[in-house]
């Protein structure tokens, strides 16, 4: 069951591809399985999938802890800055950083483990006020204010979308992101790369892979409605 709806998923991803005229190898496909239990990972895993997005540390933890070494874990959501150094050895990318004291603290945890943490600065694209991420018009001294980090690589902008019936009405979300990466890969800033696009979840990432998203971040479409109450 699983298997099937990731390589529906994957299917609509091609589709959006051809109609956007994308090479659909362009775009990765991250199962975000959040609240879901590890034998729904390794069900996917056999099936050789491998990017796996999580929210909670404490959970991420777990998972990684008991689950094969070549998963790439990418660590989605909000994330508090005491919570990075039980990450920071393994995280594959870190997708919300969205204040300088976050990528500080990435910076210092990702150099006692001698590597570089790439990561995605969140842009609240649509300024909603429950959301957290950089306003547009500050990001790109925001990305260069974290590129002197030296154990951090800013690699792109994530944005979640607001949540809306009709997926149409992101369009313009996904669009101003897509210029807001072009504008500043422009600046040619030392130690960024503009290449990454973290846009679109279930209810909306046709659309986002037609403005340009190269990570997409589907949960529900592929492991079914989260229950948060276990
Ligand atoms: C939970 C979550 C997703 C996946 O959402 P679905 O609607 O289940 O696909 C994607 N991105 C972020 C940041 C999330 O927290």
């Amino acid at each position: 069951m699983l298997t099937e709806n990731y390589d529906k998923v994957l299917g609509n991803i091609r589709s959006a591809c051809e109609r956007a005229g994308r090479d659909a190898s362009e775009v990765t496909l991250i199962a975000v399985s959040k609240t879901k239990p590890e034998s729904d990972i390794m069900e996917l895993y056999d099936h050789g999938v491998r990017d796996f997005g999580e929210n909670y540390i404490q959970e991420l933890r777990e998972k990684h802890e008991h689950l094969p070494s070549d998963i790439r874990w990418h660590m989605i959501g909000h994330l508090q800055r005491n919570k990075v150094k039980y990450i920071a050895e393994y995280v594959t990318m870190i997708h919300a950083v969205d204040t300088l004291e976050l990528a500080k603290t990435i910076e210092k945890e990702a150099a006692k483990h001698d590597r570089v943490i790439p990561v995605l600065i969140e842009v609240n694209v649509a300024g909603e006020e429950s959301k957290f991420g950089v306003a547009p018009e500050e990001t790109k001294e925001f990305v260069k204010a974290v590129s002197v980090l030296p154990h951090v690589h800013v690699s792109g902008l994530m944005t979640s979308a607001p949540f809306v019936k009709n997926a149409e009405e992101n369009r313009s979300v996904f669009e101003k992101l897509h210029e807001l990466s072009v504008d500043i890969n422009r600046e040619n800033i030392d130690n960024v790369t503009m290449r990454v696009l973290s846009m679109g979840m279930t209810n909306d990432y046709n659309v986002a892979v037609e403005e340009g998203a190269t990570l997409v971040r589907v949960g529900t479409a592929i492991f079914g409605a989260r229950d948060y109450s276990k």
